[in-house]
Protein backbone atom coordinates (compact mmCIF):
# COMPACT_ATOMS: atom_id res chain seq x y z
CA UNK A 1 0.00 0.00 0.00
CA UNK A 2 1.17 2.98 -0.62
CA UNK A 3 1.07 5.93 1.54
CA UNK A 4 3.23 9.06 0.86
CA UNK A 5 3.64 10.59 -2.85
CA UNK A 6 6.50 12.73 -3.50
CA UNK A 7 6.95 14.64 -6.63
CA UNK A 8 10.07 16.04 -8.37
CA UNK A 9 9.40 19.38 -9.35
CA UNK A 10 10.82 20.43 -12.77
CA UNK A 11 8.82 19.32 -15.96
CA UNK A 12 6.86 17.26 -13.04
CA UNK A 13 4.87 20.38 -11.65
CA UNK A 14 6.45 23.05 -13.20
CA UNK A 15 7.27 23.66 -16.79
CA UNK A 16 10.33 25.05 -17.19
CA UNK A 17 9.92 26.40 -20.33
CA UNK A 18 10.24 30.21 -19.36
CA UNK A 19 12.96 29.42 -17.26
CA UNK A 20 14.59 28.18 -20.24
CA UNK A 21 13.75 30.74 -22.47
CA UNK A 22 15.44 33.00 -20.46
CA UNK A 23 18.82 31.50 -20.30
CA UNK A 24 18.79 31.17 -23.96
CA UNK A 25 18.07 35.12 -24.08
CA UNK A 26 21.17 35.43 -21.61
CA UNK A 27 23.39 33.41 -23.71
CA UNK A 28 22.17 34.96 -26.86
CA UNK A 29 20.54 31.93 -28.84
CA UNK A 30 16.78 31.54 -29.79
CA UNK A 31 14.68 28.97 -27.60
CA UNK A 32 14.89 26.57 -30.09
CA UNK A 33 18.40 26.47 -30.76
CA UNK A 34 18.69 26.32 -26.48
CA UNK A 35 16.26 23.71 -26.20
CA UNK A 36 17.31 21.63 -29.30
CA UNK A 37 21.05 21.20 -27.37
CA UNK A 38 19.19 20.62 -24.41
CA UNK A 39 17.85 17.62 -25.92
CA UNK A 40 21.12 16.36 -27.10
CA UNK A 41 23.15 16.69 -24.13
CA UNK A 42 20.25 14.76 -22.63
CA UNK A 43 20.74 11.90 -25.37
CA UNK A 44 24.06 11.72 -24.54
CA UNK A 45 23.58 11.33 -20.98
CA UNK A 46 25.65 14.37 -19.93
CA UNK A 47 24.35 17.26 -17.48
CA UNK A 48 22.28 19.91 -18.45
CA UNK A 49 25.34 22.12 -17.78
CA UNK A 50 26.70 21.08 -20.65
CA UNK A 51 24.70 22.88 -22.94
CA UNK A 52 26.26 26.43 -21.44
CA UNK A 53 29.54 25.18 -22.27
CA UNK A 54 28.68 24.01 -26.08
CA UNK A 55 26.57 27.44 -26.73
CA UNK A 56 29.21 29.93 -25.24
CA UNK A 57 32.29 28.03 -24.24
CA UNK A 58 33.76 30.77 -21.49
CA UNK A 59 30.02 31.53 -19.91
CA UNK A 60 30.41 32.14 -16.52
CA UNK A 61 27.29 29.97 -15.51
CA UNK A 62 28.39 30.00 -11.85
CA UNK A 63 28.13 33.53 -11.84
CA UNK A 64 25.34 33.73 -13.70
CA UNK A 65 23.60 31.27 -10.98
CA UNK A 66 24.42 33.28 -8.14
CA UNK A 67 23.03 36.66 -9.70
CA UNK A 68 19.79 34.95 -10.64
CA UNK A 69 19.57 33.73 -7.10
CA UNK A 70 20.28 36.83 -5.59
CA UNK A 71 17.61 38.48 -7.67
CA UNK A 72 15.36 35.68 -7.50
CA UNK A 73 14.67 36.39 -11.19
CA UNK A 74 13.43 33.60 -13.29
CA UNK A 75 11.46 32.41 -10.20
CA UNK A 76 8.69 30.07 -10.74
CA UNK A 77 4.71 31.59 -10.61
CA UNK A 78 1.36 29.81 -10.67
CA UNK A 79 1.77 30.47 -14.34
CA UNK A 80 4.52 28.40 -14.87
CA UNK A 81 2.32 25.20 -13.06
CA UNK A 82 1.12 22.42 -15.45
CA UNK A 83 -2.62 22.42 -15.72
CA UNK A 84 -2.83 19.31 -13.46
CA UNK A 85 -0.39 19.99 -11.00
CA UNK A 86 -2.68 21.44 -8.34
CA UNK A 87 -5.64 19.28 -9.04
CA UNK A 88 -3.45 15.92 -8.37
CA UNK A 89 -2.06 17.01 -5.75
CA UNK A 90 -5.46 17.95 -3.74
CA UNK A 91 -6.89 14.74 -5.26
CA UNK A 92 -3.66 12.78 -3.67
CA UNK A 93 -3.95 14.74 -0.34
CA UNK A 94 -7.88 14.24 -0.29
CA UNK A 95 -7.04 10.30 -0.84
CA UNK A 96 -5.60 10.14 2.55
CA UNK A 97 -1.79 9.95 1.21
CA UNK A 98 1.00 12.19 1.93
CA UNK A 99 1.98 14.35 -0.61
CA UNK A 100 5.33 16.11 -0.56
CA UNK A 101 7.89 17.48 -3.26
CA UNK A 102 11.16 17.15 -2.88
CA UNK A 103 13.89 18.16 -5.91
CA UNK A 104 17.19 19.61 -6.47
CA UNK A 105 16.83 23.12 -6.13
CA UNK A 106 18.46 26.38 -4.31
CA UNK A 107 16.31 27.92 -1.22
CA UNK A 108 15.20 30.38 -3.45
CA UNK A 109 13.09 27.86 -5.72
CA UNK A 110 11.67 25.98 -1.92
CA UNK A 111 10.71 29.68 -1.17
CA UNK A 112 8.96 30.02 -4.80
CA UNK A 113 6.77 26.89 -4.44
CA UNK A 114 5.80 27.71 -0.60
CA UNK A 115 4.03 31.03 -1.89
CA UNK A 116 2.06 29.10 -4.05
CA UNK A 117 0.06 27.40 -1.10
CA UNK A 118 -0.04 24.11 -2.98
CA UNK A 119 -1.92 21.72 -1.44
CA UNK A 120 1.21 19.47 0.04
CA UNK A 121 1.81 18.32 3.17
CA UNK A 122 5.91 19.74 3.19
CA UNK A 123 8.80 20.73 0.25
CA UNK A 124 12.15 19.72 0.74
CA UNK A 125 14.65 20.79 -1.58
CA UNK A 126 18.58 19.25 -1.66
CA UNK A 127 20.28 21.93 -0.50
CA UNK A 128 18.48 21.98 2.54
CA UNK A 129 19.04 18.09 2.77
CA UNK A 130 22.65 18.15 1.98
CA UNK A 131 22.32 15.54 -1.10
CA UNK A 132 21.17 16.10 -4.67
CA UNK A 133 19.04 13.16 -6.39
CA UNK A 134 20.46 10.82 -7.85
CA UNK A 135 22.02 10.17 -4.33
CA UNK A 136 20.59 6.62 -2.25
CA UNK A 137 21.07 9.39 0.93
CA UNK A 138 18.61 12.00 -0.59
CA UNK A 139 16.17 9.59 -1.15
CA UNK A 140 16.94 7.59 2.62
CA UNK A 141 16.56 11.23 3.65
CA UNK A 142 13.17 11.95 2.36
CA UNK A 143 11.86 8.38 3.07
CA UNK A 144 12.64 9.69 6.78
CA UNK A 145 10.57 12.70 6.43
CA UNK A 146 7.61 11.20 5.07
CA UNK A 147 7.73 8.54 8.19
CA UNK A 148 6.89 5.75 6.21
CA UNK A 149 9.30 2.43 5.05
CA UNK A 150 10.49 2.92 1.17
CA UNK A 151 8.09 0.33 0.12
CA UNK A 152 4.90 3.07 0.89
CA UNK A 153 6.33 5.59 -1.01
CA UNK A 154 6.31 6.65 -4.54
CA UNK A 155 8.19 8.89 -6.33
CA UNK A 156 7.19 10.62 -9.54
CA UNK A 157 9.57 12.02 -11.43
CA UNK A 158 10.27 13.07 -15.42
CA UNK A 159 13.55 11.65 -15.42
CA UNK A 160 15.05 7.85 -15.00
CA UNK A 161 18.45 8.47 -14.27
CA UNK A 162 17.75 10.84 -11.42
CA UNK A 163 14.39 10.24 -10.13
CA UNK A 164 12.75 6.58 -11.28
CA UNK A 165 15.16 4.34 -11.24
CA UNK A 166 17.01 5.49 -7.85
CA UNK A 167 14.03 5.61 -6.24
CA UNK A 168 13.05 2.39 -7.00
CA UNK A 169 16.81 1.08 -5.72
CA UNK A 170 15.97 3.04 -2.92
CA UNK A 171 12.83 0.71 -2.22
CA UNK A 172 10.55 3.13 -3.73
CA UNK A 173 7.75 2.66 -6.04
CA UNK A 174 8.89 4.65 -9.02
CA UNK A 175 6.66 6.53 -11.34
CA UNK A 176 7.90 8.05 -14.59
CA UNK A 177 6.40 11.17 -16.13
CA UNK A 178 6.84 11.70 -19.74
CA UNK A 179 7.01 15.62 -20.88
CA UNK A 180 9.31 17.94 -21.08
CA UNK A 181 13.00 17.30 -22.68
CA UNK A 182 14.42 14.78 -19.85
CA UNK A 183 10.77 12.81 -20.31
CA UNK A 184 10.78 12.62 -23.97
CA UNK A 185 14.38 11.16 -24.27
CA UNK A 186 14.42 9.19 -21.77
CA UNK A 187 11.79 7.73 -22.83
CA UNK A 188 13.45 6.24 -25.94
CA UNK A 189 16.28 4.83 -23.17
CA UNK A 190 15.97 0.61 -22.67
CA UNK A 191 15.85 1.08 -19.04
CA UNK A 192 12.38 2.88 -19.42
CA UNK A 193 10.99 -0.67 -19.37
CA UNK A 194 12.22 -0.80 -15.92
CA UNK A 195 9.76 2.03 -14.35
CA UNK A 196 7.32 0.39 -12.03
CA UNK A 197 4.51 2.82 -13.54
CA UNK A 198 4.63 5.25 -16.35
CA UNK A 199 2.01 8.07 -17.00
CA UNK A 200 2.30 11.29 -19.74
CA UNK A 201 -0.33 13.17 -17.35
CA UNK A 202 -0.83 13.32 -13.50
CA UNK A 203 -4.23 12.98 -14.38
CA UNK A 204 -3.53 9.31 -14.97
CA UNK A 205 -2.17 8.58 -11.59
CA UNK A 206 -5.66 7.97 -10.01
CA UNK A 207 -6.53 5.43 -12.50
CA UNK A 208 -3.73 3.38 -11.32
CA UNK A 209 -5.04 0.07 -8.67
CA UNK A 210 -2.52 0.75 -6.68
CA UNK A 211 -3.49 4.10 -5.54
CA UNK A 212 -6.17 4.15 -2.92
CA UNK A 213 -9.95 4.42 -4.64
CA UNK A 214 -10.98 7.58 -5.12
CA UNK A 215 -14.49 8.93 -5.06
CA UNK A 216 -15.09 12.82 -6.15
CA UNK A 217 -17.48 14.40 -3.67
MG1 LIG B 1 12.34 17.27 -13.20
Amino acid sequence: VIRAVIFDVGYTLIDEKRQWAEWARELGVSSEQFMETLVSVIAERKHHRTVFARLRPNFDLNAALARRDQQESGIWTEEDLYEDARPALARLRAAGLQVALAGNQPPTAKRALERMNLPVDWIANSSELGFEKPAPEFFAKIAARAGSPAQQIAYVGDRLDNHVLPAQAAGMRGVFLVRGPWGKTHARWPEAAEANQIVSGLEEMERDELWPPYSPT
